[in-house]
């Protein structure tokens, strides 16, 4: 019987097909006794999906953040506002 830990670290090897016949029983059999793990298997698959998403679509801009060291150097550039 397949513990939850193990599941996970199976799920990798499981989703990429790479399991022996056995342990990938066992996974499955886990798969059906352990609602949580059915969870967590759906979240995983979604994630390794959208990471495709964004390796496969190329075409649209990087994401952009505002800088910290940008921000601070503005606020810099405008100097203290003390007295003369
Ligand atoms: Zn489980």
């Amino acid at each position: 019987m397949l513990t939850c830990r193990e599941f996970a670290d199976f799920l990798r090897a499981y989703l990429e097909a790479d399991l022996p016949g056995d342990q990938r029983e066992a996974f499955d059999e886990h798969v059906r006794i352990c609602p949580p793990c059915v969870n967590y298997l759906d979240t995983y698959k979604e994630t390794v999906r959208l990471g495709r998403c964004i390796c496969e679509d190329g075409d649209g801009p990087p994401p952009v953040d505002a800088p910290e060291d940008l921000i601070r150097a503005i606020l810099a550039a405008r100097g203290p506002q003390g007295p003369g």
